[in-house]
């Protein structure tokens, strides 16, 4: 048993074969040795060694359990050795172990590289081999990449040269099982046919006498392979072949498995790097899985959401018969696509345009994924946009656009009822903008929105037509009511204050269906109303009528007329002159505006009261000076020149026009109004008028004021009384009164009186009678031309 155990003839081992030299390691020798000794001596003593590994002289390798004892052979002292052969056993049991680690390996490493370089360490460490290495394909070739133990660089070289799955067979013996995808086992490198000269004479060099190789494969294609070299015969035969294909088929899972883990944490990769909205629940809508987007939107963590159901996301937006149609449908196995409004958290609202679909795996379980796009932007952004449609930006009220639409479709469905438009307009508003800034001028708009939505209910219709002109538009009862809210309108105002600013306002008003029956008419007619409150002054308010339509159009015609008439130079100055009541000569001539128009002469009152009221007036007179003082040095006479009350109160104007002129006969004539404007700046303007030897006459006198106070005060020349007094001098005792009075007081103050619009002879005694100083009107002459005035001069 024991030559066949070791594989040679019993004769070769009686007194030729020493017991120590069957191992492997010299220390374990010189241990045996020594035990063998004393054994002889006749020391008694008995062993019992367990998996002794030891090598035949064949070089092979042999695990064996022995019992020794020393016993008495012949009459002399002697080992005697029992022993089992165990080699199988314990190769399997180290192998199997292997399996074991691998498996373990498998488990808990994620990724290749690590199971391979942890197999063959297992493999080298716990096979006791010569050399373990692992190839992996890279470009087409085996690398050696995980190898242990005993190699050199020859052996490295020859492998990274010649292995890969398309070897020549002539040359690496592993070629045809890499293609085959079989375990090549090579029990003792001696006994076979090496087909490659070098590689055998690599492999003595390195005392390699078995091989295994196992190439490992993934869906038929080769992409690694293990190589273990022994250095004893016989160390891989067909009894572990098992073994070599179970390690195999494990690492082979393994790569399998891993592939799938690496795709499923791509697939989860990509889930969480996605924007997308990514929710699987289990068949009864359990939460299994939610991805970063939906803890972001929703702002529940992966945590707090497992488990739950969907609903935990429910808004209240949806009709119960919304989620059943979606469960039935997933239930079915359909697809659900639509919009559903979530609720997060936090109470916010986000809108996902949601695609459930069902998913059945191979067990037959059912899930459901919903994948989701977050339209809750795209959503805001769409209202965001129609409030911009319809909206003022700036106060939020209504546009124009949209306040047309509206009130359209009120006066449409309530075509019965009464309404009314207010157009209100805030005064001096481009001062503010002007004045501060733009982000002010927003900020007073908004308050003033603010002001107007505490006014009016909830169901009248306010808006911001343009810049500093809102629109409410309101149903009323009866005229008393509609003033009283108008009233409410304005006097609440002067009472708050707007960003610290008194602000007033003017309204224009029309009425539905008096005044129109569209909108669009409405507002035309509110905004002529709202002129002429506008020329009424601050806070005033004024209704549609047609008389202010003729006003307006008249405006309207007038600024046409002063443009025009600026632009093609048509003003012209007429005279008028005035007589010494005593004498009847001239004694001076007052300038009366025209516009000469294609031949027509067109008197003042067709766009004075416009010019005057509109900053044209200056420029008017600007142009016109001149022409004035050319008129005067030519006539070389006493010439009036009718001064506008907001010239004369725009002291730089005044300034620009007279600074210059020395010793001309000039008369300023302003009507008495502008007298009472603001006192102290008059007499200054007045003063400087002095100074200039410039006369000053008061216009219209008796119609305005008429304050003593200011002939007392003011440095005045003339006093002419105004021409309705003159009309009834003959028949009104009152009215000839007046004129005594204003005569007799001026006289006292040393003032001259021109009498206006002397029409008759008796009028003309009259005056002569109360001592008036000068007379005018067309009894004398009507105003003319200057060539005209000229000739009656002379
Ligand atoms: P006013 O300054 O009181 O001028 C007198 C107006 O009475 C003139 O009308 C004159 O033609 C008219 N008038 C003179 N005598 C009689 C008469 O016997 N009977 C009647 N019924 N009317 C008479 P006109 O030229 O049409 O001017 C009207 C007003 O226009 C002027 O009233 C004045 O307020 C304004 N105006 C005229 N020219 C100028 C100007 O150059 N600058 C300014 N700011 N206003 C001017
Ligand atoms: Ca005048
Ligand atoms: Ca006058």
């Amino acid at each position: 048993y024991f030559a066949k155990m070791l594989e040679i003839p019993k004769e070769k081992i009686i007194d030729n074969l020493r017991p120590e030299e069957l191992f492997a390691s010299s220390e374990k020798q010189k241990a045996i040795k020594k035990i063998i000794q004393k054994r002889l001596k006749g020391e008694k003593f008995q062993k019992y060694y367990e998996n002794e590994e030891i090598i035949t002289p064949s070089n092979k390798r042999l695990y064996v359990k022995f019992f020794t004892k020393t016993i008495k052979y012949e009459g002399s002292f002697a080992g005697l050795v029992i022993g089992i052969n165990v080699t199988n056993e314990i190769k399997k049991d180290s192998l199997i172990k292997i399996l074991k680690d691998i498996n373990h390996i498998i488990i808990f490493h994620e990724t290749l590289n690590e199971i391979f370089y942890n197999t063959a360490k297992s493999l080298y460490s716990n096979g006791k081999f010569e050399f373990v290495c692992i190839s992996v394909k890279e470009k087409n070739k085996l690398n050696p990449k995980y190898c242990l133990g005993n190699y050199n660089d020859k052996l490295m070289e020859f492998l990274k040269k010649h292995l890969k799955p398309s070897a020549d067979k002539n040359i690496c013996l592993a070629a045809k099982y890499m293609v085959e995808n079989q375990i090549m086992l090579i029990e003792d490198i001696e006994k076979i046919d090496f087909p490659n000269r070098e590689l055998l004479s690599i492999l003595k060099e390195l005392n390699f006498r078995s091989l295994v190789f196992v190439p490992i494969f993934k869906d038929k294609e080769l992409i690694a392979a293990i190589g273990i070299a022994s250095k004893y015969i016989n160390d891989f035969d067909e009894n572990i072949k098992f073994i070599f294909e179970e390690l195999k088929k494990d690492l082979e899972f393994a790569v399998k498995k891993i592939e799938k883990e690496e795709f499923f944490k791509l697939l989860q990769e990509a889930f969480n790097k996605s924007f997308a909205w990514v929710v699987i629940t289990d068949s009864d809508g359990k939460i299994l899985y939610a991805n970063k987007t939906v803890e972001e939107l929703s702002q529940y963590s992966l945590e707090e959401l497992k488990g739950k159901n969907p609903k935990i996301f429910k808004s209240g937006f949806h009709l119960p018969s919304f989620y059943e149609h979606l469960w039935n449908s997933i239930k079915e196995g359909k697809i659900f696509e639509g919009i559903i409004v979530n609720k997060a958290k936090d109470g916010s609202f986000f809108y996902l345009r949601d695609k459930i679909v069902p998913v059945t795996t191979p067990n037959g379980e059912r899930y459901y994924i919903s994948i989701a796009t977050d339209i809750t932007n795209e959503y805001k952004l769409k209202r965001q946009l129609k409030i911009i449609k319809e909206n003022d930006l700036i106060t939020g009220l209504l546009n124009r656009e949209s306040f047309i639409k509206k009130t359209s479709e009120l006066i449409k469905h309530n075509q019965n009822k009464k309404f009314a438009l207010l157009i209100i307009d805030i005064k001096d508003f481009k001062l503010i903008n002007h004045f501060y800034n733009k982000e002010t001028g927003d900020a007073f708009l908004k308050k003033f929105a603010e002001y107007l939505n505490s006014i009016f209910f909830e169901s009248d219709i306010i808006a911001r037509l343009n810049a500093d002109e809102f629109a409410v538009f309101i149903e009323y009862e009866d005229l008393s009511s509609l003033y009283k809210i108008i009233d409410r309108v304005i006097n609440k105002l002067k009472n708050t204050k707007i960003l610290n600013t008194e602000t007033s306002i003017n309204i224009g008003i029309s009425l539905y269906p008096k005044d129109g029956k569209d909108i669009s008419t409405l507002i035309e007619k509110a905004l002529i109303a709202l002129e002429i409150a506008k020329q009424k002054g601050e806070n005033e308010f004024e209704f549609y009528n047609q008389e202010i339509h003729k006003h307006i159009e008249e405006y309207q015609q007038a600024k046409f007329l002063i443009k025009h008439a600026l632009v093609n130079e048509e003003f012209e100055y007429f005279f008028q002159p005035y007589v010494d009541s005593k004498t009847l000569k001239t004694a001076g001539a007052e300038s009366l505006l025209r516009i000469i128009h294609d031949g027509e002469i067109i008197p003042p009152y067709k766009f004075i009261e416009y010019a005057e009221k509109s900053a044209l007036i200056k420029e008017i007179e600007k142009l016109m000076f001149s022409k004035y003082l050319q008129y005067l040095k030519e006539a070389n006479f006493p010439i009036s020149f009718n001064i506008s009350g907001a010239s004369l109160r725009d002291e730089n104007h005044i300034k620009s026009l007279f600074g210059n002129v020395t010793n001309l006969p000039i008369v300023i004539e302003l009507t008495e109004r502008e007298l009472a404007y603001n006192i102290e700046y008059t007499r200054k303007i007045l003063e400087f008028f002095k100074i200039k030897a410039i006369k000053i006459s008061i216009d219209d006198f008796g119609t305005g004021y008429s304050s003593l106070t200011y002939l007392k005060d003011l440095p005045i020349d003339f006093l002419k009384i105004d021409m309705s007094f003159i009309k009834n001098i003959e028949n009104s005792q009152k009215d000839r009164a007046i004129v005594d009075t204003i005569i007799d007081f001026a006289h006292k103050f040393n003032i001259k009186t021109i009498a206006e619009g002397v029409e008759n002879e008796n009028q003309v005694k009259i005056l002569q009678n109360l001592e008036c100083d000068y007379l005018q009107g067309f009894y004398f002459a009507k105003p003319m031309p200057f060539e005209e005035f000229k000739k009656f001069l002379n």
